[in-house]
């Protein structure tokens, strides 16, 4: 029944620092807070959108690819 790829994993740029990282977002749920490893600074979504990834990540985040879908 899925030929609808959600992509779960995105590479995160620190608005700070420019820190690069691959995380593993959660499919159910939005990340509001991501702590960058390299400067430590608490990231958090831009005005209007719902969470890191869809933010700064490289993807958006796995319920916004599945509102696309629709
Ligand atoms: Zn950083």
């Amino acid at each position: 029944m899925s030929d609808t790829k959600i992509e779960a994993r995105a590479t995160l740029t620190c608005p700070m620092c420019g820190f690069k990282k691959e995380e593993e977002m959660p499919t159910n749920a939005c990340v509001y807070f991501y702590k960058c490893s390299n400067c430590n600074t608490m990231i958090k979504p831009k005005e209007k959108e719902c969470c890191v990834f869809c933010s700064y990540a490289d993807r958006k985040c796995p319920i916004k690819q599945q509102e696309q879908m629709l």
